[in-house]
């Protein structure tokens, strides 16, 4: 699913409120072009009904919208689409990217659809692999007979079809695969739920599970060890982070998202993020406008800018990076706070308030309009 991004979101029921909405914004805009006698007042006042009018309406319309993308068939049929039409306009995938190698571990970034990535992580001594959030199978199933590797697992982070929609197909190819995910996401053709910190191992690898919940109310990050090899922690983060941003509120509140993220930053700074999108451009020019002096930030943003000019892949960053530029991650500081008019209150815990910050930053965002 599209998570992290504003007002062009593809993915989940947006597709459906969009043609709601432009339905609800067509008849308004009819209906004044065939009232030309009215005056400029009445029609002020017109206006402000149909925005008060939308203002109710919206948020019940993408409520109907989302619970047809995850609930019914409508949903899967909305992702073969997305899937059928990014591979006419990226039949190489929409981003270019280039592999990760420590001793004994391969990490193969998979551009799918027309922003997500699936990984796949081989245990080079073995060649046994797992795939995250494998949602274009096509593209899966080429890396692993590329890489001429055995799919022992699927690490699932969430129900939206962009992340869960290869599982059935790859399962059907490679019957001693494990299908693995949160147990309260319905996850398609799920085999082996996990709880929070179980750890599963793939050959030489062990994957821990995060339960993160926020995005969706199931959503689990996975935690490659990077101990045995002499490298740092992989966090494959799903929906929750981004390069300087985070998944939507789909499913939980500001506290519940808060939570998550403290809790994937407990894994250290040097710990590469991975995530489920390529939305850096997006998310940094957003940030930009938040933080106008920010060195961090702009360097970053000029780094991605020549990536994306060139359409390379721009993960992973690090969390230690991240906290520096990702305003979603900077809910403590008072450069944050000023912008968006924030002040604590008298008596407000800390971790509240951050909340509200984060609440308001995703609130921003969600409006925000990329140019
Ligand atoms: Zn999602």
């Amino acid at each position: 699913m599209a998570a992290g991004r504003g007002g062009r979101q593809p993915g989940h029921g947006r597709a459906a409120l969009r043609v709601v909405a432009a339905g609800a914004r067509g008849l308004g805009a009819a209906c004044l072009r065939r009232c030309p006698p009215l005056r400029l007042p009445l029609r002020r006042l017109a206006c402000r009904a149909a925005a008060a009018f939308m203002a109710l309406a919206g948020p019940l319309l993408f409520r109907v919208g989302y619970s047809l993308y995850t609930r019914t068939r409508l949903g899967y049929l909305f992702y073969q689409r997305q899937v059928r039409k990014a591979r006419e306009r990226y039949p190489h995938g929409h981003s270019v990217s280039q592999p990760c190698c420590f001793p004994g571990v391969k990490i193969l970034p998979i551009p799918v659809l027309s922003n997500n990535y699936s990984y796949l992580v081989i245990d080079t001594s073995s060649g046994r692999a797992a795939a995250i959030d494998p949602s274009d199978p096509l593209a899966v199933q080429a890396a692993i007979e590329k890489e001429g590797v055995t799919l022992e697992a699927i690490f699932c982070t969430h129900k939206h079809w962009d992340h869960s929609g290869g599982n059935a197909e790859l399962c059907q190819q490679h019957s001693s695969c494990k299908v693995y995910g949160s147990a309260l996401d319905s996850i398609p053709d799920l085999t082996s739920p996990l709880t929070d910190r179980e750890k599963v191992s793939v050959g030489c690898l062990t994957f821990q599970a995060l339960a993160t919940p926020g995005h969706t109310v199931g959503h689990m990050v996975y935690v490659l060890d990077g101990e045995p090899f002499g490298g740092p922690p992989c966090l494959f983060s799903g929906d929750l982070l981004f390069l300087s941003g985070c998944g939507r509120l789909f499913e939980g509140s500001a506290e519940t998202m808060l939570a998550s993220l403290d809790l994937a930053m407990g894994l250290g700074e040097d710990t590469l993020l991975w995530p489920g999108h390529e939305y850096a451009l997006e998310c940094l020019t957003f940030a930009s406008f938040l933080e106008l002096d920010n060195p961090a930030l702009d360097q970053k943003w000029q780094w991605v800018m020549q990536q994306r000019q060139e359409k390379r892949i721009t993960c992973p960053s690090t969390l230690g990076e991240e906290q520096t530029y990702n305003p979603f991650l900077r809910t403590h500081r008072p450069e944050l706070h000023a912008v968006l008019g924030l002040q604590q209150g008298a008596g407000e815990h800390p971790d509240a308030f951050r909340a509200r910050v984060l609440k308001e930053v995703r609130r921003r965002k969600d409006l925000y309009k990329a140019p």
